[in-house]
């Protein structure tokens, strides 16, 4: 019988193996092979990256051409911040010049998602933002301060701070909620499920299930049409 043996395994058995060999001789700590682990920046870099959303437009964030007409939208990243665009001559002019559109597509995810967010304070004084509080975006969410050091503090900790504003969304949309009883993803949702309420461009989505959860993330665009239309539908049966 042959048994497959993952490298890592292998080299703690062969780790094992030589200490047996020579159990009357020291042998230092450092000469045991232990698995590595992740350097810090990289453990703050995957938190950060999961913290994001995804890009949700449905405009190349390049041209503005819709996504999907040209085949298979391409994903790019900037500085840890996913976008999509419509062809790999997009990606490549994205590449070139990542700024121009990176300020092209913050203005418009501004503008998109402002109606949407949850509060009147900032997130981090409490404070009342006032009629022109300083609007920004990070990993393709709408963040509102009600000055730029206010900013600044939100851009030194910004998985926390986005935690906090995902807790406000939910409190803010959840009684008003359009589709409580439906996934977008897998449809009804049923007795036995136990649904989790995500939070994608400062909108709320109800899942059924976890993995319902990761494909509204990995793929937003596709579903926030769908909660848009039964939140407008439900808001309009409501009566004022
Ligand atoms: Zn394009
Ligand atoms: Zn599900």
């Amino acid at each position: 019988m042959r048994i497959a043996l993952p490298g890592r395994t292998l080299s703690w058995f062969c780790a094992a193996a030589v200490l047996g060999a020579c159990s009357h001789e020291r042998i230092s700590e450092s000469a045991i092979p232990r698995p590595e682990p992740p350097p810090a920046d990289r453990i703050a870099t995957d938190e950060i990256a999961t913290s994001m959303d995804t890009y949700y437009l449905s405009a190349c964030a390049q041209c503005g051409g819709l996504l999907g007409t040209r085949g298979d939208a391409p994903e790019v990243v900037h500085n840890v911040r996913r976008y999509r665009v419509c062809s790999s001559a997009c990606a490549a002019a994205f590449n070139l010049a990542p700024e121009a559109c990176v300020e092209r597509v913050n203005a418009i995810m501004i503008a998109d998602q402002r109606p949407y967010y949850p509060l009147a304070v900032s997130l981090v004084s409490g404070r009342p933002l006032g009629p022109h509080p300083v609007e920004f975006v990070w990993g393709n969410r709408l963040f509102r301060a009600s000055d730029p050091a206010e900013r600044d503090l939100i851009l030194s900790d910004p998985v926390r701070y986005v935690r906090q504003l995902n807790r406000a969304v939910l409190a803010a949309q959840s009684s008003s909620y359009g589709m409580p009883d439906k996934c977008p993803v897998q449809g009804d949702i049923l007795p036995s499920d136990v649904p989790i309420d995500i939070v994608v461009a400062n909108r709320m989505v109800r899942v059924c299930c976890g993995r319902c959860a990761r494909v509204v993330r990995a793929r937003p665009y596709q579903y926030l049409g769908m909660v848009e239309y039964a939140n407008k539908h439900r808001s309009d049966a409501q009566p004022p």
